[in-house]
């Protein structure tokens, strides 16, 4: 195969699953693994400027707020109950500070953070949300240019929330953001695990695959081994329990079960146990800071 890793341009890769973008588009795709970066990835990435097309749904929740259904509705709750949680956790142990939400959405992590006491700043591409976040947070959300406005040296703290597997460079966008951030500071990402109990149970129906909207598929080894290039070290993991649930259930409805919700509160359940002595849970948050020099 001549085909080559788009992230580290090894030509060690191998055929992991064949699959379907089973949320929007249905066209099929492929995961594929790298031997040496050891990261999987979609085939083919989409060209950047047919991207737009996978993403023009209405069903694209995180941009939503106002959606009738249970879907939606369980989505909404679980969201809510999670951002306490979530800002508990990436915030432990700092002072409210700078904080830049990259791929904020329609804003609701910052404006709890804002809460708090902390001067938060987003960047969003999706015109939408961006307008929806601008006006919640009486502060201006930036698109993806924005990042160039900020001097070096200046947050506390950057959140990624299943954000870098939509990034065509992980590399670049890493590069650009640990420019502006703080020796001292902290950069979260949050991200899917392909290694999870829900991934390998629901194979290519696996809702945290989602192609090809998701370029990159990421595991605790991969996401360490892209970051050390950046010379960022792992200092804590956070289990996103809920995820397992909601990933369940949209991985139930692309296999057309015909009892979705009581399946999927069963594999939820089941993956949140295992992961309980593995530490794969179905999604993760990474918290990252500099290396000692
Ligand atoms: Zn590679």
């Amino acid at each position: 195969m001549s085909q080559k890793c788009p992230a580290c341009k090894s030509e060690n890769i191998e055929f992991e699953l064949g699959l379907k973008d089973y949320f929007l588009s249905q066209e099929n795709f492929e995961i594929m693994v790298c031997r040496d970066c050891k990261v999987s990835f979609t085939y083919p990435f989409p060209h950047e400027s047919e991207i737009h097309r996978y993403y023009s749904s209405d069903n694209y929740y995180s941009h939503s707020d106002d959606k009738n259904g249970l879907i939606p509705f369980l989505y909404r709750k679980v969201k809510s109950i999670n951002i306490n949680t979530k800002y508990k956790q990436v915030t432990k142990g700092m002072v409210p500070g700078k904080l830049l939400d990259f791929g904020c959405g329609i804003g609701d992590f910052l404006a709890h953070a804002q809460s708090k006491g902390w001067s938060v700043h987003g960047i969003e591409p999706n015109e939408k949300a961006r307008e929806i976040a601008s006006d919640k947070l009486n502060n201006a959300i930036l698109d993806n240019n924005g990042l160039n406005k900020f001097p070096d040296n200046h947050f506390d703290l950057i959140t990624l929330f299943h954000v870098l597997e939509h990034v065509y460079s992980p590399d670049d966008l890493l590069s650009d953001l640990l420019r502006v951030l703080k020796p001292d500071g902290r950069l979260i990402l949050a991200l899917p695990n392909k290694n999870s109990f829900d991934a390998k149970f629901y194979k290519k129906f696996w809702a945290g695959w989602d192609v090809p909207r998701h370029l990159w598929h990421f595991n605790p080894e991969s996401i360490d081994e892209l970051l050390k290039k950046h010379q960022m070290e792992k200092f804590r993991e956070v289990p996103m329990r809920w995820d397992a649930f909601y990933v369940s259930l949209l991985s139930e409805q692309y296999k057309k079960s015909t009892i979705p919700l009581a399946n999927a509160f069963l594999r939820g359940l089941i993956s949140n146990f295992k992961a309980g002595f593995s530490g794969q849970y179905s999604s993760l948050i990474y918290c990252f800071r500099f290396m000692k020099s």
